[in-house]
């Protein structure tokens, strides 16, 4: 018997593919692979033909739907027509986030009350939104999930403003899963260790934080986006049907250090 979850006519949308190396796309293809039925959302019309070119590569066809989650309207007209287009959701893998590039390095105090806002809208409002405008559509053991890292938990060199967007993300995984619990929907995060994709090229001397943990964390290199999507498979099936308001290292295990 396999243990490899089969999520055959279940409805999962993952957000924030913006290229073959997104985490989002990691876990599209494990879901895909698992027979899920996809719902793939872009920020703007600009993203649509590459989303496109790689969405033809799943085995399944999926469904692309604009979605820039800085407006609640556009969000809440995604989730309804996904509910029209591919009925129930079972599941959400929520990979978004933003902030300028100048305060991803240099002075933390340097950002500016414009950046912290944009930041935080973004990266963690966002996915509160999302599960809002989902709220209707859930199914009635509906999981989502989100992405995280570890500088939103102690001081990171360069992760700066993100940091703080990190830590206000975590802290409404938590506040969300105690609310959406007694409806049967999950609410996790994972902690993914430093991956190089678009988003991790915006924070300074990015580098440095790949090769400290390839040097100091127990198992001794770095995780892919693989990774951290089989584990995202794993919190989005009923395999983690147990699991709630729970952050999951994905790290090679350097957040114990
Ligand atoms: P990517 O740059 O590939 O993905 C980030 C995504 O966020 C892009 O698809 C981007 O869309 C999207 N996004 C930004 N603004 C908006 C918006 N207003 N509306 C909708 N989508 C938006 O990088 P990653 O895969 O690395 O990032 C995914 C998640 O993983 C992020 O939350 C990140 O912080 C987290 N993470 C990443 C780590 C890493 O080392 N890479 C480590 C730990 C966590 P577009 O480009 O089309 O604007």
């Amino acid at each position: 018997m396999s243990i490899f979850p089969t999520l055959t006519n279940k409805t999962y949308v993952v957000m924030g593919i913006a290229n073959k190396r997104s985490i989002a796309w990691a876990i599209a293809k494990t879901l895909d692979e698992a027979g899920a039925k996809l719902v793939l959302t872009y920020a703007a019309e600009r993203f649509k033909s590459s989303l496109e070119s790689l969405a033809s590569e799943l085995k399944q066809e999926a469904i692309l739907l604009e979605c820039d989650v800085t407006n609640d309207e556009a969000i809440e007209t995604t989730f309804r027509s996904i509910h029209e287009q591919a009925g129930e959701i079972q599941g959400i893998a929520h990979s978004i986030a933003f902030a300028d590039k100048e305060a991803l390095r240099g002075e933390f105090s340097e950002m500016t009350r414009g950046q912290f806002a944009q930041a935080l809208d973004i990266s963690a409002y966002s996915l509160t939104a999302v599960v809002k405008a989902a709220k209707p559509y859930f199914a009635s053991d509906a999981s989502v999930i989100t992405l995280t890292y570890l500088g939103g938990e102690r001081v990171v060199p360069n992760y700066n403003l993100m940091g703080v967007a990190k830590a206000a993300l975590d802290s409404s995984v938590k506040y969300l899963a105690n609310e959406y619990g007694p409806h049967g929907v999950r609410v996790n995060a994972i902690s993914a260790g430093p991956i190089r994709t678009l988003s991790a090229k915006g924070v300074g001397d990015f580098n440095s934080i790949l090769s400290e943990l390839e040097q100091k964390a127990p198992l001794r290199r770095n995780v892919s986006a693989e990774e951290v999507a089989s584990t995202g498979l794993f919190l989005l099936s009923g395999m983690g049907s147990g699991v709630t308001g729970e952050v999951i290292h994905v790290d090679s295990g350097y957040h114990i250090l």
